[in-house]
């Protein structure tokens, strides 16, 4: 017996082929999301990673942001992967003045932190929770975390070297407040999928999913 939460990707932007399959590959079902009634069923939400600024503008267009507010309020597990980490934030630093986020968790994101030279780069990150060694970070274009309020439990940090992105002990690049959690890298571009487990696990934690 065991139980099976229905996890939806939002679809309106971004890594959403990817998402779905280290779901499916976590134990969960994986359905896109681009409207509000594919909403309304799922137990959990996966907001990936793509550009926040255009996922802001999407999630207005297509009427979602502000029924993705209210299931957000209502506790509904969500986990924002790079731009969706973005989303879910209280406080955006660097970003445009009309995108908007969630504020589901107490935290302060700056967008493209990392800066120009390393736009894009891979490192390990050790994840509390996360059992079998550090995860292998993916980090494009990536937010860190620059300060968190209460409830934000820090999972993983980066090296940020001795260059302006140093801050001792590394950056912030994964909590979890609650139901939600948000990584600044990208789990779903490699095959490992611990990160969606763990995901998963706390959708089935709050109760959600069918028994089979
Ligand atoms: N820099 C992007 C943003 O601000 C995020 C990049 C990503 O999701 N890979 O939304």
């Amino acid at each position: 017996m065991t139980v099976v939460p229905e996890i939806g990707v939002l679809a309106l932007q971004g890594d959403v082929v990817d998402h779905m399959r280290a779901i499916e590959a976590a134990g969960a079902r994986a359905v896109p999301v681009r409207r509000e009634s594919e909403l309304d069923s799922v137990d959990g939400l996966v907001i990936p990673g793509g550009e926040s600024t255009t996922m802001s503008k999407l999630l207005t267009v297509f009427e979602l942001f502000e029924p993705l507010a209210k299931r957000l309020d209502a506790g509904m597990p969500a986990f924002g992967s790079c731009a969706g980490m973005i989303l879910l934030a209280g406080e955006v630093l660097d970003g445009r003045t009309d995108q908007r986020s969630f504020g589901a968790i107490p935290m302060t994101v700056r967008r493209n932190a990392f800066g120009r030279q390393v736009d894009s780069f891979e490192s390990p990150v050790e994840l509390t929770g996360v059992e079998g060694g550090p995860f292998h970070g993916v980090f494009i274009r990536a937010p860190w975390v620059e300060r968190i309020g209460e409830g934000v439990e820090v999972l993983g940090r980066v090296d940020s070297g001795d260059g302006p992105a140093a801050e001792p002990g590394g950056r912030i690049v994964a909590v979890r407040a609650g139901a939600c959690m948000a990584t600044s890298f990208h789990p779903e571009v490699t095959p490992d999928a611990r990160v969606h487990r763990y995901f998963v696990d706390m959708v089935r934690r709050s109760g959600a999913g069918t028994v089979e």
